[in-house]
């Protein structure tokens, strides 16, 4: 892991820009670094532990620093908490519960890079599962030898791979033009994936039984009753199919496409973690400068965890604001006052929406009806998510109000 972390991957994306010694060196240390790692260790190994540092750098040693200084200094992160004391970490569940908490999210970051690893390296189902057990099976009687016929007749020969690898693991690095196009393309495909699946199947349970399944473990595993108010720890706790499809397969899925290299997904996965960790930490100043926007993306993602699933299914409003399901970015900005850079915890479009989403479901469950608009849609979709049968009432009652 060490020598992944020290690939001095910003010289590399500075080779335009930099053209000194010092650059040229770092450049060829890289490669060499690079070279040596792709002849000394598998591609599935390679991706594994780039990944993981990736991912424990950015996302989780983060949140756990971050929930540490909820525990430990208390009154210090209540004032720089937007929501207040009430947002901390600590208010909101027991240490058990925080504890579990941290273990599912490590089980779903594992889960999710051994998926990406597979797709990079298929050729690791043989190694470790259909050898060893084709070896057994050969060496207890139980497979034929007819069967050896399909190995070309050798009993130990390796079986190909299932499938060919969808991400490049390779010495031939792309340019840092073509590395940065692939990030950026990669970026904006699993913003939309991220959202489609997020609205359509993690909070629709109308359309299928499988997707009521989904919503349903997504209630109660994503949007606890405990959990009033973001915090950087919760960003990753789902249930593991579920963060799967909403977290990992946006990212896979258009590396695939593109068959981009595995720096590319690298670069992605890095991106993602930066978003979701300063979206959810829920602290009123984030520099502008380390993601821009970063207000917005919080006071959307309070807006969706104050709802319980309401609101808001995107990061940066553009998709919610086209497709209806909460105010644009610029009504946000003008309007709101609230959220990350705000005065409380209150204030905004967004925040309102939450909030409104909150009242629904108290007045859903005392048996009053809500309003119409986008904002009765969302209430429907609130209704879609707690529907603890998963059947289809719920949102044609509201849309037909
Ligand atoms: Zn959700």
């Amino acid at each position: 892991m060490g020598a992944l972390v020290s690939l001095p991957l910003l010289s590399y994306l500075a080779l335009p820009a930099l053209s000194s010694w010092s650059t040229s060196l770092n450049i060829l240390f890289f490669y060499v670094t690079w070279s040596t790692l792709l002849w000394t260790y598998h591609a599935f190994s390679i991706t594994f532990l780039l990944l993981l540092s990736v991912r424990l750098l950015v996302s989780f040693i983060p949140s756990l620093l971050l929930l540490l200084l909820d525990a430990a200094v208390p009154s210090l992160a209540a004032g720089l908490k937007a929501a207040g004391p009430k947002a901390l970490a600590t208010r909101q569940m027991a240490p058990a519960q925080l504890a579990r908490m941290a273990g599912l999210v490590l089980f779903n970051t594992l889960f999710g890079i051994t998926l990406l690893s597979i797709a990079a390296d298929p050729g690791v189902l043989s190694r470790c599962i259909i050898d060893p057990v084709r070896a057994e099976l050969l060496y207890l009687g139980v497979l034929k030898p007819s069967l050896k016929a399909r190995y070309g007749g050798l009993a130990l020969a390796p079986t190909p791979p299932l499938f060919r690898p969808l991400v490049r693991v390779s010495a031939a690095l792309p340019s840092p033009y073509n590395l940065l196009l692939e990030v950026a393309r990669g970026a904006a495909l699993r913003h939309v994936l991220q959202y489609a699946v997020h609205r359509r199947v993690l909070h629709d349970a109308g359309w299928s039984r499988w997707a009521a399944a989904l919503a349903r473990r997504h209630a109660r595993w994503a949007h606890p009753a405990e959990l009033s108010h973001a915090f950087a720890l919760a960003s990753a706790a789902d249930h593991p199919l579920c963060h799967a499809l909403h977290r990992w397969l946006p990212l896979l899925l258009p590396a695939a496409l593109a068959r981009a290299h595995v720096l590319a997904l690298a670069l992605n996965v890095a991106l993602a973690a930066a978003e979701e960790t300063a979206a959810w930490c829920g602290f009123r100043y984030v520099p502008g400068f380390v993601l821009p926007g970063v207000g917005v993306a919080q006071r959307r993602v309070e807006a969706h965890v104050e709802s319980r699933g309401g609101c808001c299914f995107g990061t940066w409003g553009v998709l919610d604001w086209a497709c209806g399901t909460g105010p644009s970015v610029v009504e946000d900005v003008v309007g709101g006052r609230g959220g990350a850079e705000g005065e409380g915890d209150d204030g905004g479009a967004v925040a309102a929406a939450g909030k409104k989403g909150r009242r629904a479901e108290g007045r859903r469950s005392a048996g009053e009806e809500g309003n119409g608009g986008w904002k009765g849609m969302v209430e429907g979709t609130v209704e879609d998510g707690m529907d603890k049968t998963g059947r289809k009432k719920g949102r044609g009652k509201t849309k037909a109000k």
